[in-house]
């Protein structure tokens, strides 16, 4: 059995406006070990997601699931409480700024320290310890100095290992990492994408990536799933969807990003899709990239299922063939 099922995931935020439906029927299986990506332009509902599988939500959105398995537990038969004790102990999450997630008028130390005693504890000297194996485990050689210093005292990319350490406390089975390179320097970016890779195989702990960067997703993921206007519009193993994507917003989001190297070719134009990404609060009829998209039909008034495709879900009418790609 899968570490994780979600099936018939929505999440609604109240607001003065009134109801904004911010992820659709979401379905996601992950295994131990896996890595998945989530990808979707700002809006779309990918954090939203990630927030509701990690427990996070705000008091204003409500959550339904049809099915939300974790490890084997029920948790849609579960009270808020035990559900929540049950995903803090196998989910963590860190976030694109790391500055921004700590504390900065607390030592690292502190923060550490507060993570583990959340998780379990220990005596002071057990705590220290632990917080100093956790830091050895990032790749921060000098923890005990470290330990003493605040949060502006690093650089953005120790801080977003003191955030991994911080997530590791509790020995997750799945780690989501919502946007953890953006706001850092490339060279530091992949060190971070090393970092998580080689603790997903070191604690076989699953590992959902989610980011706007399809390159990310080339280089790491085992499948993605792809997002638009709140709903996942397609899903599939990585090479598959990004070689052959089946559906409309794949194939522009893969056609709008410049190519490199062999790949590289002179006076390519880069593919513009027209308009933005619709507000959550007034969703188009039907097909939400229907205002969109270049393969629009009549029939793209009626919201499409996501169906199974060779191996895939897309939702859409038309699905692209191959020679559409
Ligand atoms: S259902 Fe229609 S509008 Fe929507 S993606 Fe497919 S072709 Fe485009």
């Amino acid at each position: 059995m899968g570490l994780l099922q979600v099936e018939n995931l929505s999440v609604d935020f109240q607001t003065d406006s009134g109801i904004i439906p911010a992820v659709d029927s979401a379905k996601i299986s992950i295994n131990s070990g896996q890595v998945q990506g989530v990808i979707g332009e700002s809006g779309s509902g990918k954090s939203v997601m990630a927030l509701a599988i990690a427990g996070l939500l705000s008091p204003a959105a409500t959550m339904r699931a049809d099915l939300f398995n974790l490890d084997g537990h029920d948790l849609t038969r579960m009270s808020p409480a035990e559900r929540q004790k049950l995903i803090s102990s196998n989910i963590s999450i860190i976030f694109q700024e790391p500055t921004s997630s700590l504390n900065p008028s607390l030592t690292i130390g502190y923060q550490l320290d507060e993570t583990i005693r959340f998780h379990g504890g220990g005596t002071r000297k057990q705590r220290f310890e632990k917080a100093q194996e956790l830091l050895a485990q990032v790749g921060i050689i000098d923890g005990k100095r470290r330990y003493k210093e605040y949060p502006h005292q690093l650089s953005g990319g120790l801080n977003q290992r003191v955030m991994i350490a911080m997530a590791l406390a509790c020995e997750p089975k799945l780690l989501i990492a919502d946007e953890p390179t953006t706001a850092l320097d490339v060279t530091v970016q992949s060190q971070i994408l090393d970092l998580l890779l080689r603790l997903n195989e070191e604690h076989n702990m699953a590992l959902m990536l989610i980011t706007h960067d399809f390159s990310i997703l080339s280089e790491t993921t085992d499948k993605v799933y792809v997002m638009y206007g709140g709903q996942i519009v397609e899903s599939g193993r990585t090479y598959n969807l990004l070689s052959q994507p089946y559906h409309p917003y794949t194939k522009a989001l893969l056609d709008s990003v410049p190519h490199y190297g062999m790949h590289y070719k002179k006076g390519r134009r880069l593919f513009n899709l027209k308009g933005s990404t619709p507000s959550l609060d007034h969703l188009p009829v039907g097909c939400y990239l229907g205002p969109r998209c270049p393969y629009a039909n009549k029939k793209c008034v009626q919201p499409p299922e996501l169906r199974s495709l060779k191996g895939r879900k897309v939702r859409c009418h038309f699905p692209l063939l191959e020679e559409e790609n």
